[in-house]
């Protein structure tokens, strides 16, 4: 019998906020152990929270963001558990009213599931909540940070839409593409600004029952996402062939093993005694709040890759550049509309500017690094920093369009305008680059080059139309590699044809 893999995600991802959710501690990573707390993150009698106005904007836009309902009833819980991470032995969230409900996330994906290479998983909900402090086990202690504890966190809870791990994949990084571009987060693994539980559950191919869900708790990476998707999929279909009856259960990867293994069966919601927050008021969004939030959507970035390939006819590997990086697909638009030719303009900003840009990065990062600066404390040159105009480009690319210049020129040209910040035509007059187009001095250097080289001219009479290139080649140099190729083709072609 075949199998096949039923998989949801449920992803938690930092809100991009300066204060905490309930208190005004900061929100900020690295800091000293236990400097950003106060009693109201850490739970003492009698403290009353004040929700953070921002992060309840953002869970909305993100709702938004991922085209779900907004209700115009949501409310907050607590969540009753002990961990020595959470001194409240609460959590502040939102159980059966969340304030998104019912949207989907679509991404480019080509394997199975997809329908011509598009997927969609379905998001459930997105809900907020807060974050716990972070244990760190020693030799023979433990230690807890409550730096964390009370950081606004949203819970994105997908639908089991996903079919495989390089779907899953795929999925994780459209959504928190989705987050970063729209400002909700700043979706930084390595902080563990993203983490999530991947419940993962196998059925014969065909039947619409669900197998025991098996969850794998707090991944931290998409690619270890993937391997403990494929990992887990392999065990549960061995089981299953093998006899063995799932249980709905929790599960850990070991990433270095390569294995998960089980940590506990899995609790139910009544186990954790939700009940509604006495101290908090429910979130009923009036139409001027939801109107302010609604202005704060962006372009998704597969629409704006969609759009650039329609309205522009870039490729998509050129969309692709500008799905992923907003400041440079508006630095693009804004001289596109008044290009004869997009992809042209497309060609510049992608293989030269940012290329340009990325290199000079390189040098500052090298540079302050062996100031012993911290990659969070580096000030790297941005589009904002250049040293020209966007007209600028624009008007570099018309003079390689109207052939006043070649393009090798124009890598000068370009070269120089990023440096200086010349304007392109004041480099080509101080340079000396305009292409000759000449007739009368082409006519002399062509003269010279034939008079200059008989073999060639002898073996292209002969038939050799291959020689004609060396003789263009002499003319390009006699003319110090300003005379207009096109033109020099044509004068020498007449000239030994006579
Ligand atoms: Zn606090």
């Amino acid at each position: 019998m075949e199998y096949e893999a039923v998989i949801g995600l449920e992803t938690h991802v930092q809100l991009k906020t300066k204060s905490k959710m309930w208190c005004g501690c900061a929100n900020q990573y690295g800091a000293e152990p236990n400097t950003n707390v106060c009693p109201v993150c850490l739970g003492m009698p009698g403290v009353l929270p004040v929700p953070n106005e921002e992060a309840l904007r953002k869970t909305v836009l993100t709702g938004l963001l991922l085209n779900c309902e907004i209700p115009r009833f949501a409310k907050f819980d607590r969540k009753n558990y002990f961990y020595p991470d959470a001194s409240k032995n609460y959590q502040l969230t939102q159980y059966d009213q969340p304030s998104t409900a019912n949207g989907f996330v679509e991404f480019e994906f080509a394997g199975k599931g997809a329908v011509s290479g598009m997927a969609r998983v379905r998001i459930t909900r997105a809900h907020l909540e807060e974050d716990v402090g972070k244990l760190t086990h020693f030799e023979r202690t433990s230690g807890v940070d409550f730096n964390r504890a009370g950081v606004p966190l949203l819970e994105i809870v997908s639908e089991p839409d996903i079919t495989s791990a390089d779907m899953a994949y795929e999925y994780l990084n459209a959504l928190t593409e989705i987050l970063h571009q729209g400002g909700i987060s700043d979706c930084d693994m390595e902080k563990g600004m993203v983490r999530c539980d991947v419940n993962i559950s196998v059925r014969p191919v065909g039947s619409q029952e669900l197998g025991a869900k098996i969850e794998i708790k707090n991944m931290n990476s998409f690619s270890g996402v993937r391997r403990a998707a494929e990992h887990e999929i392999a065990r549960q279909i061995a089981a299953v062939q093998r006899g063995e009856k799932l249980i709905q259960s929790t599960r850990r990867w070991d990433d270095a093993a390569g294995i998960t293994e089980q940590m506990r069966t899995k609790e139910d919601a009544h186990d954790y005694r939700y009940f509604p927050e006495p101290d908090m008021m429910p979130l009923a969004p009036t139409d001027a709040w939801l109107a302010a939030v609604k202005a704060r959507v962006i372009e998704l970035p597969l629409a704006r890759k969609q759009r650039f390939m329609r309205d522009y006819g870039l490729p998509a590997s050129d969309a692709e550049v500008f799905k992923l990086n907003p400041a440079l697909a508006s630095y693009f638009e804004g001289l596109a509309k008044q290009a004869k030719s997009p992809k042209a303009v497309a060609n510049w900003v992608i293989n030269n500017l940012q290329a340009k840009l990325a290199e000079l990065n390189e040098t500052e990062k090298s540079e302050q690094t062996a100031l012993g600066l911290e990659p969070a404390d580096m000030k790297l040159s941005a589009l904002a920093d250049l040293k020209f105009p966007a007209a600028a480009l624009l008007e570099l690319v018309q003079l390689v369009e109207t052939k006043t210049i070649s393009s090798s020129a124009a890598q000068q040209v370009f070269a120089e305008m990023f440096t200086t910040g010349k304007s392109p035509a004041t480099i080509v007059q101080e340079k000396g680059l305009a292409q000759v187009s000449d007739t009368a001095a082409i006519e002399k250097f062509c003269d010279e080059a034939i008079a200059a080289n008989p073999n060639p001219v002898a073996d292209y009479k002969a038939g050799k139309l291959a020689a004609l290139n060396s003789l263009k080649g002499q003319v390009m140099k006699l003319s110090k590699g300003k005379a207009n190729p096109a033109l020099v083709g044509e004068i020498l072609e007449r000239k030994l044809k006579g």
